[in-house]
């Protein structure tokens, strides 16, 4: 642990906190690896990405100016099936961040079951800088940079933070014309026209509604007048919003990237949603006040949903909240140091792994549909969604109760027992 210095240089107990996000995700493996009483080889396999690739990218700027842009794609493990995973475009995106979040997708696919394993990329960049042409150029340059490295049957990309479906839509189109071929299957989170699947923009919000509808469900919350507080409002927050108030639940507070609003009476998401959209925040917009995330974290509401970034919830805000479950929208928002906290307080944390899925099985039903090159309506891909949802909160909450864990400890132990059981199976292990 580092120690914290003060202004004389003196060194001054710094509260222990792994903000590391790499070394946060090696933690939760090992403690798992080991809760189960597997072999450390386990550990040994999952303990790195099996590849990590970095990338230069120039691009020349509309403005004139050519400028080189640092992008990485890392692949886990595919012990269990090809890469899989989303790129994020964020001026603090760096390798290490990478890394864990290509360690969270193996782990998020294995707890649903889906056969993949897991990957991420990130480009470090502001993508309010650029211009549309400019981000469009980023994506190509990226995915023409990764070409030899991903592929339908290798690691499929995918949306995530500050990426959408004209990004996907590029980084397919730029992949396609290099192999000389259509290839839908390289990446999803596409637009619909070329391939998207119905209900994957809803997908990660409505998989994560379902999880906080069954752990209300079995605490005797009553969904209907609950309230709930939400941190991000990009695809993730935005969805869930909508989701949550059409079940009745109460949205009282909404902290975007630019400011935040607060109705005790619960806020019009409707309302913020086309407000967010016309002005970029939910800032300003009628009948609510400004909130920040500090305030937020704080409310006295049932329900809290971290969906922005990681490190949110740690041990200078933990203390003050006072929700009933956490939903993990966002990937590792909850420090493994405030995670404890708030087990020991009883409030159930839904953990990231499981609440954020729905996104990536939905990416996987849209896999299958390029394959087969055969579409589904949206009723059928948002009942599916709902059955390996359902089925993997149950899974998780029954080791939770077997074995007097923490839900993210037994997601993880349901996560590695598959991980392990492919291992075997291979002959790694
Ligand atoms: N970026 C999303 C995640 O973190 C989705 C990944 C995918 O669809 O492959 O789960």
């Amino acid at each position: 642990m580092k120690q914290a210095q003060d202004a004389s240089g003196q060194s001054v107990d710094a509260p222990k906190e792994t903000l590391n996000p790499f070394e946060i995700a090696q933690m939760l493996i090992y403690n798992a690896t080991r809760e189960l009483g597997l072999p450390m080889a386990v550990y040994e396999y999952l303990k790195e990405p099996e590849r990590i690739l970095t990338v230069s990218i120039p691009v020349r700027l509309e403005s004139g100016e050519v400028r080189s842009f640092i992008g990485y794609r890392a692949q886990h493990s595919d012990v269990i099936g090809p890469c899989k995973g989303g790129v994020r475009f964020h001026p603090d995106v760096s390798l290490d961040e990478v890394k864990a979040l290509s360690m969270w997708m193996t782990f998020k696919c294995a707890v649903l079951g889906l056969p993949f394993g897991g990957g991420k990329g990130g480009v470090i960049c502001n993508p309010a800088d650029l211009t549309r042409r400019d981000l469009e150029n980023l994506s190509r340059g990226y995915i023409r940079a990764l070409a030899g490295f991903v592929g339908p049957d290798r690691d499929i990309p995918a949306p995530d933070v500050n990426t959408n479906p004209q990004v996907m839509g590029w980084m397919m189109d730029e992949y396609s014309k290099m192999k000389g071929y259509n290839t839908p299957g390289l990446i999803t989170g596409k637009p619909m026209i070329l391939g998207g699947s119905a209900g994957r923009g809803a997908a990660t919000g409505r998989g994560a509604v379902i999880c906080i509808r069954e752990a209300a469900r079995r605490m005797g919350l009553p969904l209907r007048g609950a309230t709930a507080a939400i941190q991000g409002f990009g695809n993730v927050g935005s969805h869930t919003a909508m989701l949550l108030d059409e079940l009745g639940v109460k949205v009282v507070a909404i902290v975007d990237a630019r400011g935040g609003a607060y109705n005790p009476n619960g806020i019009h998401v409707p309302e913020a949603v086309e407000f967010y959209t016309q002005n970029g925040t939910v800032t300003g917009m009628s009948h609510t006040e400004t909130i920040d995330t500090t305030t937020l974290f704080g409310l006295d509401v049932d329900i809290l949903v971290p969906a922005a970034l990681e490190n949110q919830i740690n041990m200078a805000n933990v203390d003050a909240v006072k929700a009933k479950i956490v939903a993990e929208a966002a990937n590792g928002p909850t420090t493994p140091e405030a995670a404890r906290v708030l087990t020991e307080r009883g409030v159930l944390q839904i953990p990231d792994i499981l609440c954020n899925a729905g996104g990536v099985t939905v990416s996987y039903f849209e896999w299958v549909q390029n394959i087969q090159n055969y579409y589904w309506p949206e009723e059928e891909v948002n009942q599916k969604l709902e059955q390996m949802m359902v089925n993997a909160f149950n899974a998780v909450y029954k080791v939770m109760d077997q074995r007097h864990v923490s839900m993210r400890r037994a997601a993880y132990m349901v996560a590695i027992k598959r991980l392990s059981d492919a291992m075997g199976a291979r002959g790694w292990i």
